[in-house]
């Protein structure tokens, strides 16, 4: 058990969004934020949750020059009790670790920040919203806050959690999207941050994003950043495809983001009976055999859209489609399945689910 966190009310909340049906992603937060504050000596210390309110930094905080810093994505769901509930929390902060050590940022304990997150919640609990596909997006981040322009970790750091009440990623069903695979930019190499949950990957990646979007494009495809032929992730999701009836996905080799979304997806697939294959897939032997017709379905998948359908890619000067660019079985399966369990309409077979 841990001690309670001290809690200062606002004496100003906010008014609810009026529907849950215009809330659109990442625009509005909550009344109350959680805090903890790390200084070297002392580790993560005075734990607390506190207004949601503009912070106060010295213009020469380490974040603002060096980016040092790790961020988390997971979301709370309405359950048709009314009762939250958060999907397999513990590997988010599980992989702050893994962020945090790349980042050379200390470590934090998983166990507390999910209690410190279920605080937060509990305080909370009616900005979930209900209407279906809606939820509370949770952010927790970590940012370096020395005041010094010395090139070194930070003594000191600060650990939040915000929370944004989003609305439906599919308002319109699950239409597979068109992708550009990125042969020029590249996203990660192995040894770089590619595994890690840091801005400055982000950073890297809007150049292609924005080219992307320029030419009628949602999303990159992102190339190995030293061949540019073997595929890694697509936009901020990982890959799957399925090939001669077999689900294949990119290895986890250090460039690429362990997405809590694509271990689910493949630990489902077992459970369901679907061969799958965690290897490096060349774009070439994509394009073959797309152009075989051996490929029946491609999606991304990510906490954000859960499985998102790629109907087509873009690569060079050439398009192949998928499924007649309509969404395939699997995908349909993989998403009914993870999104019937989040929301408590189907029953949670392998405790992923936590409420508060
Ligand atoms: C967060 C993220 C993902 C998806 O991870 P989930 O845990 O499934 O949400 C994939 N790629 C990148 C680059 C990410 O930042």
């Amino acid at each position: 058990m841990y001690p309670a966190i001290p809690v200062t009310r606002t004496q100003k909340p906010a008014a609810k969004p009026a529907s849950d049906t215009s809330l659109g992603f990442g625009q509005i937060f909550t009344d109350h934020m959680f805090i903890m504050d790390y200084v070297e000596g002392q580790g993560w210390i005075d734990a607390r949750i506190v207004p949601y309110a503009p912070l106060s930094l010295a213009p020469s905080a380490m974040v603002f020059h060096y980016g040092q810093a790790i961020f988390e994505g997971l979301k709370a769901y309405r359950q048709p009790d009314g009762q939250v509930a958060l999907f397999r929390p513990r590997l988010n902060f599980e992989r702050v670790n893994q962020s945090n050590a790349r980042m050379v940022i200390p470590p934090v304990d998983p166990d507390f920040c999910v209690h410190a997150l279920k605080e937060l919640l509990r305080l909370e609990a009616d900005w979930v919203p209900s209407a279906p596909g809606t939820s509370l997006y949770i952010r927790p981040f970590i940012i370096a806050t020395d005041a010094c322009l010395g090139v070194r970790p930070s003594h000191t750091y600060k650990f939040m959690i915000i929370l944004s009440p989003s609305g439906a990623y599919y308002a319109q069903g699950l239409n597979p999207v068109s992708i550009y695979v990125e042969d020029e930019y590249v996203r990660a190499v192995k040894g770089g941050t590619g595994f890690a949950k840091t801005p400055g990957n982000y950073a890297a990646s809007l150049i292609a994003q924005a080219n992307a979007y320029k030419a009628g494009y949602v999303q990159v495809l992102w190339l190995d950043g030293v061949h540019r032929r073997y595929i890694e992730e697509v936009g901020s999701m990982n890959v799957f495809f399925v090939i001669d009836n077999k689900l294949v996905t990119p290895a986890l080799n250090g460039s690429i983001l362990p997405g809590i979304t694509r271990r689910t997806v493949l630990e489902l697939a077992e459970k369901l009976g679907y061969a799958t294959e965690e290897r490096q897939i060349a774009v070439d032997e994509l394009w073959a055999a797309a152009k075989a017709g051996r490929v029946s379905e491609v999606f991304g998948s990510g906490t954000a859209a859960v499985i998102s359908p790629v109907g087509a890619l873009k690569y060079e000067q050439d398009v192949v489609t998928f499924n007649e660019g309509r969404i395939g079985p699997l995908s349909q399966t993989f998403y009914d399945t993870i999104t019937g369990v989040q929301y408590g309409l189907l029953p949670d077979k392998h405790a992923w689910m936590e409420r508060l």
